[in-house]
């Protein structure tokens, strides 16, 4: 049997099905409905939202025997659209055809009406990957449209794409999916699937996937083999060495409370289990990173989460030659957790009020030892 992805199999197959591109469906449905179609259109965004996806559904609103808005999916236009085999639905992968020959072929055909369908429909994928002469030899195209076709030019880069060429498209650009719109796709397919599940690890993968609906569906599929089809937040964790911002921020508190005992522990049992160290210290940068996106020092200081974030970004340009990554990453906490002791004599000083040079002799003495030089 033919082997079918989660992304191939649950593909959205009409309008209902788009999730999270509404501005966008609704403006093709009123197309539809009021025979509205525009000669060109350019579906915008990054990659695995769908683009592709919708361009084909659209196909079969304008190819479907039974509908002029919804398509079927019963009839034998819109089986052999989901199919790849209908004549009049071309599509065409850019970064593999970008060069002269082919779009002058594209435009020799274009002259001939439709073989089954209302329209012919040209989706062009990575539009933005053809070359100068390509695109000018599609604008002519483009200029004198027969009005039996359909462009649907699809893209994640639109700022390489020709004002010339922009200019004669209607533009749609897709969004990326909040955590909950993909948690809602990914619990409808465990559904489905009869995978039984912990709403807390989709919430995981949703999280993971940061808005990109292909990827938080391959992420699922991958979890759902690695668990057995039965999803954990634990199991989870292991599989994929994931590790959440509480996990980080405890390892980071008992650093910088120079529990380092504990600490080890922690770390032991991490390396024991087969977490990898890349992901740990790349987690590690990302809670930083987004604690001081949200501008949330409530539980770390700016000061320190500035020195944990060089401090283990030189660590992670290390671990690549190092012959004891869980080690480095270890001591690197260590280090971090002298940085607390100096910080603590900083807010000390400045609490004092005092100008460090009218203190005591022994206390000056002292400090000299503790502060950089
Ligand atoms: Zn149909």
């Amino acid at each position: 049997m033919k082997y079918t992805s989660l992304y191939q199999k649950y593909r959205p197959q009409t309008f209902e099905d788009i999730k999270g591109q509404d501005h966008i469906v609704k403006t093709l449905l009123s197309a539809l409905k009021h025979n509205k179609i525009a000669n060109a259109y350019i579906f915008a965004g990054p990659r695995g939202l769908g683009k592709t996806s919708t361009a084909r559904v659209f196909a079969k609103a304008l190819n479907c025997l039974k509908s002029n808005i919804n398509p079927c999916n019963e009839c034998e236009n819109c089986k052999e659209i989901t199919q790849g085999i209908f004549p009049d639905v071309i599509e065409i992968d850019a970064a593999s055809n970008r060069g002269i020959d082919q779009i002058r072929e594209l435009r020799e055909n274009v002259k001939y009406a439709p073989l089954k369908g209302r329209k012919k429909v040209y989706i062009i994928d990575e539009f933005h990957m053809l070359t100068k002469e390509a695109f000018n030899a599609l604008l002519k195209t483009l200029e004198e449209p027969p009005s039996h076709v359909v462009f649907i030019l699809a893209t994640t880069e639109l700022d390489k794409i020709p004002a010339t060429i922009l200019s004669r498209c209607q533009k749609f650009i897709f969004r990326k999916l909040s955590i909950e719109e993909i948690l809602e796709i990914l619990e409808d397919i465990c559904k489905k699937e009869n995978v039984k599940y912990e709403k807390e690890a989709l919430k995981l993968i949703a999280k993971l996937s940061e808005g990109c609906i292909r990827d938080a569906e391959s992420l699922l599929e991958q979890a759902i083999l690695l668990t057995e089809g039965n999803l954990s937040v634990d199991k989870l964790k292991i599989h994929l060495s994931l590790f959440t911002h509480e996990d980080i921020e405890e390892l980071l508190k008992l650093s910088l409370s120079s529990d380092l005992e504990s600490l080890r522990e922690k770390l032991n049992k991490y390396e024991s289990l087969g977490y990898s160290s890349e992901n740990l210290i790349k987690a590690i940068l990302n809670y930083v990173s987004e604690k001081f996106k949200k501008e949330n020092f409530e539980k770390f200081s700016q000061d320190i989460l500035l020195i944990i974030f060089e401090t283990f970004s030189k660590a992670y340009k290390d671990l690549a030659f190092h012959p004891y990554p869980y080690d480095l990453i270890y001591f690197t906490f260590v280090k971090i957790s002298y940085f607390n002791d100096l910080i603590s004599v900083k807010e000390f000083l400045s609490n004092l009020k005092l100008p460090a040079n009218n203190l005591d002799e022994n206390v000056k003495k002292n400090l000299k030892k503790l502060l950089p030089t």
